[in-house]
């Protein structure tokens, strides 16, 4: 049988410093990792309850997903769940996964050991056992301990049947809010099973829980590589990756022609296969004219932050007899780091000649190549 769902993103987050549910979490709006999984585990209708003002924040963080619908929530937990079961029109018999927005990597495994548990139990939660010992504090000083034999760490999504929730719910006549559904359903007199939980689906609250998370997700290191040449003219300096330099010629181009930051720019951008720099800032636009190439290296960079990716580092080697870059190379790095916001020794500047030989060796042009790598989700 089906099942539906429904995920609470109502709440104000206000702990994890702003509306954490529409947070990113390893290049993804945290909301969409629980959605994901429930779509394609099969729930149908996946119910999200968002505050009043966050409908168009879940159109925009789940924009490309089917089978989802929002609605608004309450003021507490408690009645954006009832809001969220009023929506549902599905048969009595229905299971409903009812889960926290805050708890992003939901596997597959747990939804398939929540629904087998209703076979023969009014409700499921997962948990995890309590593996660090208890201690009751008081103004900082220990006053008892806790037998920790016995008690779990209750996590979401908890499954029920439609109509034994509803029910459960409609009972709860406290002026106080239940803790979760699992106590509602307990209440009503229903027998709720404890099944197998997930490390990994812990709860994001603070801003420390995500700097977690981020690490535990996998990583794909990517490679990209750039290469740009520029002619030598007529002029008294020339700018190489972003430290204007005093010589007796400088570099022709449409932009400032500094073919360091040029090459390292296509090198970002090829490691998330973004195309290149022409692409991005056709030469043909007159607003790139005399341009600072600053911009479009910072531009490629936060082209992989909004892949939630961070470059790890960059090589750049610039090829030339002159002028001689080595009185030049920190304040190149220190200007990389910079507009990076890279730590220094991630950044590495070179400088080669040809030996006399080739259009950089006659001192027609000077070439620049570009090495990165680039961490993505
Ligand atoms: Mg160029």
């Amino acid at each position: 049988m089906g099942f539906a769902a429904i995920v609470v993103a109502a709440g104000s987050g206000s702990r994890a410093g702003g509306d954490k549910q529409w947070r990113a979490v390893g290049g993804r709006p945290m909301v969409r990792w629980s959605v994901e999984s429930l779509l394609t585990a099969g729930a149908d209708p996946v119910v999200i309850v968002v505050a009043p003002d966050g409908h168009s924040r879940a159109d925009d963080a789940l924009a490309g997903l089917a089978g989802w619908r929002a609605v608004t929530g309450g003021a507490t937990r408690a009645e954006s769940v009832r809001a969220g079961l009023a929506a549902l029109e599905c048969a009595d018999d229905t299971p409903v996964l009812i889960h926290d927005a805050a708890r992003p990597f939901l596997s597959s495994a747990v939804i398939a050991r929540l629904r087998q548990a209703l076979n023969d139990a009014d409700g499921a939660l997962p948990a995890l056992p309590v593996a660090d010992s208890l201690r009751r504090g008081e103004e900082g000083l220990v006053v008892g301990g806790v037998e920790r034999d016995g008690l779990w760490r209750a996590q979401t999504p908890q499954a029920f049947r439609l109509k034994t929730i509803r029910d459960a719910y409609a009972a709860w006549t406290d002026a106080e809010a239940p803790t979760d559904e699992a106590a509602v359903v307990e209440r009503a007199g229903g027998r709720v099973r404890l099944v197998e939980g997930d490390d990994r689906l812990m709860k994001l609250t603070y801003p420390e829980d995500f700097a977690m998370a981020e690490a535990l997700l996998p990583k794909t290191i990517r490679i990209g590589q750039g290469f740009d040449v520029h002619r030598w003219g007529p002029g008294t300096s020339v700018w190489l990756c972003g430290v204007e330099i005093p010589h007796d010629q400088t570099l022709i181009g449409h932009s400032d022609a500094d073919a360091g930051l040029h090459a390292l720019t296509d090198a970002i951008l090829g490691a998330i296969a973004d195309g290149d720099i022409g692409d991005h800032f056709p030469p043909s636009d007159p607003q790139w004219k005399g341009a600072s190439s600053d911009r479009f290296l910072v531009y490629a960079a936060e082209r992989v932050a909004a892949r939630g990716g961070r470059i790890v580092n960059v090589d750049v080697t610039l090829i030339c007899e002159q002028p001689k870059v080595k009185p030049h190379r920190q304040a190149m790095r220190e200007r990389l780091a910079e507009l990076l916001k890279l730590p220094l020794d991630a950044v590495s500047v070179k400088a080669t000649t040809t030996e006399a030989l080739g259009f950089t060796g006659r001192g027609e042009g000077l070439a620049a190549q570009a090495a990165v790598s680039v961490e993505l989700p």
